[in-house]
């Protein structure tokens, strides 16, 4: 608190105290979350947008806590993560994920959200192994989404890590690109098979030449480096047909389709079956 009278230096430590107690509380209530079984998983489209289908589903999570309601990721991911708890939420992710992918279709994939904490432990390679075998998925079907500042040295283990996921199978997403820092170096670093191209960037490609410019020159270092190109947050029609005619490969966001459960995705899995 700065010295700018009494008042305002008691309201900031009230805040703060308040802040500090909250977080507290609710890294206590993560901890029995999973087990009380209030997180769920909802699941995001990725459209292919040449042939029109549908791809594959990003995972996404949510806490539907007892008292305060659902609380978004970005409020109790940085706590999970700080805490610790995130390697147990992070594998439970994992599991709950294959699980899904064995009752949809085996053109369906579905990635997965990493926290760069997860990297610290080892044992998430065996975790990810036993929950395709549980579920008896091909691993070509997981996907694994982790964002440039996990490559940093501080986590020396994830190329090494992200590696052995791909020898299994497993296909790993660079996401939020753009936002990083030195994004080209992990390029050479670990053979992605996508790139996700941050929201910011569609949001403004239509009003700033300079965001157009970004979007086309990722997707053509995708195209040259043949790997996938996805672009997140597509809200408009505009958006899309910019998108088609610059050759991006998928879209995701709410123009093709909100996050939605489990359930509500097998029933149309079921429906167009049937048809
Ligand atoms: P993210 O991985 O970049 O996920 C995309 C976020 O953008 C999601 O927010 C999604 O609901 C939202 N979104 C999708 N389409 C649109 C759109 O058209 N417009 C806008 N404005 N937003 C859109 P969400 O679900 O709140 O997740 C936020 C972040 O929380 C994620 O960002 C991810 O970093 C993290 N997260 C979510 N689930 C997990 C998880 O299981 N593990 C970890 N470690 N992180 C997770
Ligand atoms: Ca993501
Ligand atoms: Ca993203
Ligand atoms: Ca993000």
């Amino acid at each position: 608190a700065k010295k700018s009278g009494p008042g305002t230096i008691a309201f900031f430590e009230a805040s703060d105290d308040k802040s500090a107690r909250d977080r507290r509380a609710l890294q206590r209530d993560l901890e029995r979350a999973i087990d009380a079984n209030e997180l769920f998983l909802v699941y995001q489209p990725f459209l292919d947008i040449r042939t029109g289908r549908i791809t594959g589903f990003e995972a996404l999570l949510r806490w539907q806590h007892p008292e305060r309601g659902l609380i978004p990721p970005t409020v109790f991911i940085p706590i999970a993560e700080e805490s610790g708890v995130i390697h147990q939420l992070g594998e439970w992710v994992i599991r709950q994920a294959c699980a899904t992918l064995s009752r949809w279709p085996d053109r369906i994939r579905i990635a997965v959200n990493f926290s760069a904490v997860q990297f610290q432990n080892v044992g998430i390679l065996q975790t990810i192994v036993q929950a395709l075998t549980a579920a008896n998925v091909s691993p070509h079907r997981l996907e694994i989404e982790i964002t440039e500042s996990m490559l940093i040295s501080k986590y020396g283990s994830a190329p090494a890590i992200l590696n052995s996921l791909i020898e299994l199978g497993v296909t790993v997403a660079l996401d939020d690109f753009g936002t990083g820092f030195s994004s080209l170096t992990y390029l050479r670093k670990v053979p992605f098979s996508r790139i996700k191209i941050d929201q910011s960037f569609i949001r403004d490609m239509l009003t700033q030449p300079d965001c157009a410019a970004i979007v086309k020159s990722v997707i053509g270092l995708a195209q040259d480096l043949q790997i996938g190109v996805v672009a997140e947050g597509v809200e408009t029609a505009d958006q899309l047909e910019y998108l088609r005619q610059t050759s991006c490969d998928e879209v995701q966001g709410y123009l093709i389709g909100r996050p939605m459960s489990a359930s509500e995705i097998s029933a149309l899995f079921d429906r167009s079956s049937r048809q």
